[in-house]
């Protein structure tokens, strides 16, 4: 077992430096760095199994048991010795008692006779085979039944799910409803775990107002924040809300500071490119650590990464379409590096568009979008102030780096935001 004192040591400051030169970088390219770059930061902890969904295995689950830890019942029947009944019409003697799910029968069953048993319930010593109680007529100490039966039918073998000393779960799992009932079922009563990943979400604007509180007409909501910490809470961090910073460059550093000594990942919007009053590609410059990536992606100006304090930061635009997909592509699987479920991608489906689009080559384009009578509908404005779409969609098709000509029924990428663990 991974000791809980263990921890990993921390990133290096130069994470995320492209090589001199590189002006547009293809998102794959981001991908591959990031993944290359970036490594689990949270330490572990062991939980009882009861407390342990949710949260990412730091080990593989071993089985402690086999499943069924003992051969049983699949259905309510009679127990024989299976190969002792040929063809023809058989008329068998009952023993006394039966076999229930948790009281099993204690005694052998002798050759050539039966046991009343009942689903779930453990094979009585001397039976292999289970005739089906609809199969059987009941007389009063005594069943008949035809022959020949099938050996081992209706039994399930000690084992035959899984056995004692099996991988059940690999490390790096997040526990899903259904993994409780695989950890149980394995006997399994304290777990490995990550420590969760503490998310600090920071928004930037002098624009900005609070969610629920009123504001002036040169004012626009704070709707990033909201957001981010949504998407982070909703993939299983835990996140730390920092609220909104002027755009004022010792306001935005103090708030980095703070969020570097109490998170693991900063995400911060807004302030992103290279503007008069952009503080957070500015700073992020400062320390020495930092990309300003032009990403070959739209929609999605200049994201910043850097490292505050050898705290990663993702400077997500401040748009929110270009801040949620931003989010999205790069901060969630990179996000689950830092958390120790390592780096994954959505696969997401190829389906028929119903829309019409073309789309010049050189970067890549994400839509919001979703499916209505297995078509792929994209969102009628490609804005990336409009945040009605972003709601509108349930996720987004990707279109490829390169030129694409869609017509209605062209298959296109889709990714529903529950593919990305939303
Ligand atoms: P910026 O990246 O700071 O230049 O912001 C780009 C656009 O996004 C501007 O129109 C901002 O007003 C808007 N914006 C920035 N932050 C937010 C936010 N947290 N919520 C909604 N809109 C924002
Ligand atoms: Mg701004």
């Amino acid at each position: 077992m991974t000791s809980s004192k263990l921890t990993p040591p921390p990133l290096q400051n130069d994470c995320f430096a492209l090589p001199p030169g590189v002006k547009w970088t293809p998102v794959a390219d981001a991908h591959a760095m990031l993944q290359r770059r970036l490594d689990v930061v949270v330490g572990t902890e062991v939980l009882s199994v009861r407390d342990a969904f949710g949260r990412v295995l730091a080990a593989p689950v071993i089985a402690k048991r086999s499943n069924p830890p003992a051969a049983n019942s699949a259905v309510d029947g009679y127990a024989v010795a299976g190969a002792t009944f040929e063809a023809g019409t058989h008329v068998v003697a009952l023993v006394d008692g039966r076999s229930a799910a948790g009281q099993p029968y204690s005694g052998t069953v002798p050759k050539g006779q039966a046991l009343r048993i009942l689903t779930g319930a453990a094979m009585p010593v001397g039976t292999d085979t289970v005739i089906l109680q609809e199969d059987v007529t009941l007389g009063e100490q005594e069943i008949a039944f035809r022959g020949p039966l099938k050996l081992s039918a209706n039994a399930r073998k000690a084992g035959e799910d899984f056995a004692t000393g099996d991988e059940v779960l690999p490390s790096g799992r997040r526990i899903t409803a259904t993994d409780m009932a695989l950890l149980t079922a394995s006997g399994a009563q304290d777990v490995t775990v990550r420590k969760p990943l503490r998310v600090a979400v920071i928004s930037t604007g002098d624009e900005l107002a609070e969610a629920g509180e009123s504001a002036t007409p040169d004012q626009i909501y704070d709707a990033n924040r909201p957001m981010l910490l949504s998407m982070a809470k909703r993939l299983g961090h835990d996140v730390v809300d920092l609220g909104r910073i002027a755009d004022n460059r010792e306001d935005v550093r103090a708030a980095l500071d703070d969020a570097a000594q109490r998170a693991d990942v900063i995400l911060t919007s807004g302030g992103a490119s290279a503007g008069d009053e952009d503080h957070m590609s500015a700073l992020l410059q400062e320390t020495g650590a930092m990309a300003l990536w032009r990403l070959a992606i739209k929609p999605g100006r200049p994201l910043a990464l850097g490292m505050w304090n050898e705290t990663p930061v993702f400077g997500l635009p401040g748009n929110p379409v270009a801040a949620g997909v931003c989010a999205l592509i790069f901060a969630t699987p990179a996000m689950g590096v830092l958390a120790g479920e390592g780096w994954q991608e959505p696969e997401g489906v190829l389906l028929p568009a119903s829309f019409e689009k073309r789309k010049k080559a050189g970067r890549r384009e994400y839509l919001r979008a979703r499916v209505r009578e297995g078509q792929v509908e994209a969102f009628a404005s490609e804005g990336s102030g409009r945040i009605s779409g972003l709601s509108w969609a349930d996720g987004l098709v990707e279109l490829p780096d390169e030129a694409m000509d869609i017509k209605p029924g062209t298959l296109v990428r889709y990714f529903s935001y529950r593919d990305f663990g939303l």
